[in-house]
């Protein structure tokens, strides 16, 4: 017996799903190897408060080989994952093949704007910290190059914010620019009226979070309109260009254009060669293994599992953390049988196929959902139990807070919420990078606006 074998788990991606199949393998008798193309894990879900100023990048970011320090067992590697050797069981970084006997991709989904790529210079979507900066200067700058347009002698021209899509990330974007438009920023400025600020939502189905069921969508529309938001559902989006978007023939000015509109899978799963569903997630066995690789796993957003009922598992933080504890506490199974018996690598057969294990399936608990509007504003389902307003946007702070990595972000954001909550002051509001906004100068008086009749291509939305 080669008692001295330790096989190698590779895990591409320190997100949600990677960082908790990571740590569900510390102390495993595994050597445990964690790629990530960035040196920090980001909380997702309050980007948005870093996008409108309320939040700091590393209150809600931290380093991953920090959270990981205390697993002597798991390295970190900053690298981009470019590709995979599935037969030599190679994992490609830029200068540098890693090997694994297991190999766990978790490397999540980016936005998506329906073949329209073009799009996104004017209409930036928010899924990292460095979104969320642009997202933020952008923003910002928008007030400031108003005041200065005022004190210029130019009146205050309309301040338009568009945000394109009525999901979770459209609703919480677009509930705080209205929040900070009438709250944060009201008193600041002494030439422009920044309660005059108009925020735009436009969302293509019938109703705002369309993932939630029909009475909280209509909450979170009342909420919205409560706040000060415009809601437009049932609407199109056909062009985005500096400055403006289209609906059909009608171009709608913006200083902001905001994208929150769709949700593709990250580009390394057809790296993958394996079948992938329409959205570009890969198609995975019940236990989250590829089909004819037992010994690769996909989870979290890149991963295409249906329930019992057959629906699509969404797209959320808890279905990528409970499969990375799945397929880690699976690994961590067969490796304990395994050493006792293997003679050394390779791990596995190469002609291994999944039906050859006896694997248990992978079951979402779904424990509930909440989707934040602003202060004081969210809506909250916890199965047949739906709850609006207050209180559910208490369950949501305390969830979120909850979940942050690490107790001092924990700490430092629930002051800063307690604080801001008190004040209404977001203490994060720094413009940094360029001092140019996309389609400002069609702003002014007097400058033609760009033509409405280009040609409009049609937007899918799911
Ligand atoms: C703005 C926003 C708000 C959200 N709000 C919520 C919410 O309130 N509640 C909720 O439950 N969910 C929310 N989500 C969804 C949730 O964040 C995702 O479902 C979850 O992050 C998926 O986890 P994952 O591990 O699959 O991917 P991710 O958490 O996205 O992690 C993927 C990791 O892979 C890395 N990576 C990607 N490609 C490569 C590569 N080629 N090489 C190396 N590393 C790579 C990335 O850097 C990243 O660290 C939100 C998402 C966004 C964008």
């Amino acid at each position: 017996m080669n008692s001295k074998f330790t096989p190698r788990v590779v895990v591409v991606g320190a997100g949600f799903g990677g960082l908790n199949a990571a740590r569900a393998l510390g102390r495993a008798p595994a050597q445990v190897t964690v790629i990530d193309r960035k040196n920090h894990h980001t909380f997702q879900p309050l980007l948005y408060q870093v996008a409108t100023g309320g939040l700091s990048p590393g209150e809600i970011a931290s380093p991953i080989r920090s959270i990981l320090s205390a697993y002597k067992n798991i390295e970190v590697l900053m690298a981009e994952a470019t590709g995979f050797d599935l037969t030599r069981r190679i994992v490609e970084t830029p200068g540098l093949a890693i090997p694994y006997d297991y190999l766990i991709v978790a490397a999540g989904a980016s936005h998506a704007y329906f073949g329209h790529d073009d799009w996104e210079p004017f209409a930036p979507g928010l899924k990292t910290i460095e979104d969320a900066l642009e997202i933020r200067r952008r923003v910002l700058l928008a007030f400031e190059l108003a005041e200065k347009q005022a004190i210029a002698g130019e009146g205050m021209q309309p301040l338009d914010f568009v945000v394109v899509g009525g999901g979770a990330t459209g609703v919480e974007l677009a509930g705080t620019l209205a929040e900070i438009s009438r709250h944060a920023l009201a008193h600041e400025f002494r030439s422009i009226d920044p309660k005059r600020a108009h925020i735009l939502l436009l969302e293509g189905g019938p109703r705002v979070l369309p993932a939630y069921p029909e009475d909280l969508s209509r909450s979170a529309e009342d909420q919205l309109k409560h706040l000060g938001v415009e809601v437009r559902t049932s609407t199109m989006v056909t062009q985005v260009e500096p400055g403006a978007v289209h609906i059909g023939e009608k171009r709608v000015q913006a200083a902001v254009v905001l994208w929150a509109a769709g949700v593709a899978a990250s580009p390394l799963g057809k790296k993958l060669n394996t079948p992938l569903d329409r959205a570009g997630r890969v198609l995975v066995n019940a236990d989250l293994s590829l089909p004819e690789h037992p010994e690769v796993f996909v989870i979290g957003d890149l991963a295409s599992v249906k329930d019992k009922e057959g629906k699509m598992l969404p797209g959320v933080a808890p279905v990528a953390m409970q499969q990375g504890r799945f397929v880690a506490k699976l690994i961590r199974q067969e490796v304990g049988a395994r050493t006792m018996t293997v003679q050394g690598a390779p791990f596995f057969a190469s002609s291994a196929k999944s039906a050859d294990f006896s694997r248990p399936t992978f079951h979402y608990w779904d424990k509930g959902s909440l989707a934040t509007i602003g202060r004081a504003a969210a809506v909250a389902e916890f199965g047949k139990i739906h709850i609006s307003g207050f209180v559910a946007w208490l369950a949501w702070l305390f969830i979120h807070i909850l979940f942050l990595i690490g107790f001092r972000n924990r700490l430092l954001v629930f002051i800063q919420w307690a604080w801001s909550y008190v004040t209404y002051e977001r203490g994060a509001r720094l413009i940094t990078g360029s001092t140019n906004l996309p389609g400002w100068t069609g702003l002014h008086p007097g400058e033609a606006a760009p033509s409405a009749s280009q040609e409009i291509p049609a937007v899918n939305r799911k």
